[in-house]
């Protein structure tokens, strides 16, 4: 019955015939087996229907991470439809920007914001799910029985995801059925997920890394997975002996390794450790082979793309680098137009069935970044050695990356500068042992006497959390080269150690 929708047919696969095995065992709150995942989601398959979902409508979800939530992805795609996940953290005018770009069909979201949003929601019906995976949404699903998944083809959309703009502007990443599968079971066979697997989930679910990267892979081996809301360093170590991999962004790592509790004998049980969505530190890697007698594989990828590198299951697992591009996923290094030689620096264009349809309802941008052969242009800077390993050396366009999440400078700058008293302001990304990259905003006040408290009291309700500087240094000027644009790269030298 699930054999006419192409992802989830995918996704049931392995566990058909395997109904009690157990997708996810919840710490505190006991397990859920395939069966019952399944069944839940085509009950919100069916709900969404009758909210009005048609194929092709999109469902935006801002919610925390609940296994109904996952019930909610695996519901929408069942129904025809376009799942679009939002982070928790966006604040209702920024999640304003997203209703009305992707104009969805249902919104779904935490109780305590249904008023905010209903207010922001246009024509769409909002309806909640909270954190213990109840609410409206979770009712109207309760009171169906059975769905049988709407037919949808490989190159019908199955999400957007939106990932901010270097302009402000943030674009929203049309991902295929056919992108999302086949990625997927790249990495299930290249990392050698099975169904003896139990892997431990503590990422993010309205990002491609753990909604995509880890979901996926986990239900196309048919493994199980250790389901918590977020990074817990107790619950993680409590985990690990019963475990047998875990995909982390750096910060996952360095935070274990400052914690006692890791050693050989507790991490004896696991066979993988995964790390990506930013660089991970070369001592990070040295230390953690240290102490549990592990090498993290690191691998590279974007949500426009999937996952694009790895460095091998077997084979060296070289420490700085992203590792070979996948099978099937071709990457080429260019600098204005040309290939560049080994060991020099360009920018990374990949090209393969990971590759996204485009950006929501922005012809020109697509046009901009994906070029009619198929090639995606990243945006990342990087080189290849003559083994073939990947490095990325940096942000050709300054993004931020800090615990994980990007933060585009220029977002934050526009808001800076709006707040009285202020001339212009940089935003810069700078080492911070904790987030990897710290928030700092470099602020040129219009006149003396300007505190730099105002600027962190001006931003607080205005954006989320992770975005807000870290730090806020007052400056007469800015450093600006003889073309008139701003050094960042000056600031960040000038401020490298302010968290040292
Ligand atoms: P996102 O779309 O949020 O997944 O962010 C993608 C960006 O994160 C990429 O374009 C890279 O700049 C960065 N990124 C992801 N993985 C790595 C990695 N292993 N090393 C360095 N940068 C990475």
């Amino acid at each position: 019955m699930y054999d006419q929708n192409h992802l989830i047919s995918k996704l049931r696969a392995a566990s058909v015939g395997h109904d009690n095995r157990r997708f996810a065992e919840i710490p505190g709150a006991g397990d859920i087996s395939y069966h019952d995942l399944f069944a839940g989601a085509e009950r919100m398959a069916a709900a969404l229907v009758g909210l009005g979902v048609t194929p092709g409508d999109r469902v935006a979800v801002q919610v925390e991470k609940t296994i109904e939530a996952i019930q909610l992805y695996l519901g929408t795609v069942m129904a025809g439809g376009v799942f679009l996940p939002l982070n928790t953290a966006y604040t209702t005018p920024e999640v304003a920007y997203f209703l009305g770009d992707a104009g969805p069909r249902v919104v779904v979201c935490d109780p305590s914001r249904e008023a905010a949003i209903a207010e922001i929601a246009g024509a769409a019906r909002v309806m909640t799910l909270d954190a213990g995976g109840q609410g409206t949404l979770r009712a109207a699903a309760d009171a169906e029985t059975g769905f049988a998944p709407v037919a949808r083809a490989a190159d019908d959309l199955a999400a957007i995801l939106y990932t901010s703009g270097t302009t402000g502007r943030s674009k929203g990443a049309m991902l295929s059925h056919a992108n999302l599968a086949s990625n997927s079971e790249t990495l299930r066979d290249y990392w050698r997920f099975t169904p003896d697997d139990v892997l431990i989930h503590a990422l993010p679910i309205f990002h491609t890394h753990g909604l995509f990267v880890a979901t996926n892979v986990a239900l196309l081996a048919g493994a199980s997975v250790v389901f918590l809301a977020g990074f817990d360093a107790d619950r993680i170590l409590e985990a690990m002996p019963r475990a047998t991999a875990l995909m982390g962004v750096p910060t996952f790592y360095t935070r274990l390794l400052n914690d006692p509790r890791l050693t050989p004998e507790r991490a004896a049980n696991m066979r993988l450790f995964i790390s990506g969505s930013a660089p991970l530190l070369v001592d990070t890697h040295r230390d953690w082979l240290a102490r549990t007698d592990h090498t993290i594989l690191e691998r590279y990828g974007m949500t426009e793309t999937n996952m694009s590198t790895s460095n091998p299951y077997e084979g060296e697992r070289r420490a700085g680098t992203v590792g070979f591009a996948l099978p099937g996923v071709e990457a080429r290094i260019r600098h204005q137009g040309q290939e560049v030689p080994v060991g020099e620096i360009g920018v990374l264009e990949v090209r393969g069935s990971n590759v996204f349809r485009g950006y929501w309802q922005m012809p020109e941008k697509t046009a901009e970044e994906l070029l009619p052969d198929g090639w995606f242009i990243t945006g990342d800077l990087a080189k290849v050695d003559a083994e073939g390993y990947v490095t990325i050396v940096g942000r050709a366009k300054d993004l931020v990356i800090t615990g994980g999440f990007n933060v585009y400078p220029k977002e934050i700058e526009s808001l800076i500068d709006d707040l009285p008293g202020v001339l212009e302001s940089a935003v810069i990304g700078v080492p911070h042992a904790d987030f990897g990259e710290a928030v700092v905003a470099v602020v040129v006040p219009r006149e003396e006497g300007f505190e730099a408290g105002s600027v962190t009291e001006g931003l607080r309700d205005r954006l989320a959390k992770f975005k807000q500087p870290k730090r806020v240094i007052l400056l007469p000027e800015l450093p600006r080269n003889t073309m008139g644009k701003v050094q960042k790269k000056a600031l960040r030298e000038a401020y490298a150690d302010l968290f040292a």
